[in-house]
């Protein structure tokens, strides 16, 4: 019989020569096998390049035993054009009808595509390693995400703020820290263009220019410029919002 997740969960210790060896060739793997991941930095992506990756993992990491366990539940991979807070998300729920458990892995293809863009990228870290390109960014954030599945089936919880989380990524893979240290939009429109939240810009909206202060940024920038015509604010000012790329504000000050 082949060994349950909990006993490759008690049985297993970090090897980093074999643990780095494997996650070469899963990189290795994705680059040849797919149809989308044609390079490292790699322009297209499909949900089902996730499974490909995530299947490679369970193989060569956990023996089959994370597929194995699933048993009647479901796991679907996603990829999010608006998660942009966070790499990556893992989501266990119950189907109202069935009853039976779903899994979802949710991985964020704006972090993705704003990592290693243009020629002046800087390489990033991710759960204490750093990343040189695209596939290793998404194979850090897949390697985080299997650790919480393994906890929900294993533990029926996961949470990457506790102690159990932190030694399971580590013995399986190394990692030494547990956050979303990968580059977000956000920190790509201070670094290239030096908008943050905060700041007075200026930009131009359908041929006008309009004066406001930076509210927040995911994909885009809210902006907030003063009008009688906006909504009030807890500042006692009328604001009507924009939403802006950041690449065309420029910053007042
Ligand atoms: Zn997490």
């Amino acid at each position: 019989m082949s060994p349950t997740l909990i006993e490759i969960i008690q049985s297993k210790n970090y090897d980093i020569i074999h643990s780095k060896a494997e996650v070469q060739e899963i990189h290795r793997h994705l680059i040849d096998s797919s149809n989308y991941v044609n390079a490292p930095n790699f322009t297209k992506i499909h949900p089902s390049d996730l499974e490909l990756i995530f299947d490679e993992y369970d193989r060569r990491f956990f023996d089959g035993a994370i597929r194995a366990s699933l048993g009647d539940s479901s796991l679907n991979f996603r990829l999010s054009k608006r998660m942009t807070s966070s790499g990556g998300s893992t989501r266990q729920w119950r189907d109202r009808y069935t009853r039976n458990q779903k899994f979802e892995i949710t991985i964020s293809a704006p972090i993705l595509f704003e990592s290693f863009d243009g020629p002046n990228h800087r390489d990033i870290i991710a759960n204490g390693i750093v990343c040189h390109d695209r596939v290793e960014a998404l194979q850090r954030i897949m390697e985080h995400e299997i650790i919480h599945l393994v906890e929900f089936l294993a533990f029926n919880e996961s949470s990457c703020s506790r102690k159990r989380f932190h030694s399971l990524a580590k013995q399986f893979f190394g990692h030494t820290f547990h956050k979303h240290q990968l580059i977000t939009p956000a920190e790509t429109a201070k670094v290239k263009h030096g908008i943050m939240a905060g700041k007075k810009v200026r930009f131009e909206f359908e041929g006008e220019i309009f004066h406001g202060i930076v509210n927040r940024i995911t994909k885009r920038a809210t902006v907030l410029v003063e009008s009688p015509e906006g909504q009030k604010y807890s500042d006692g000012r009328k604001y009507v919002k924009y939403y802006i790329p950041p690449a065309i504000l420029e910053p007042l000050e």
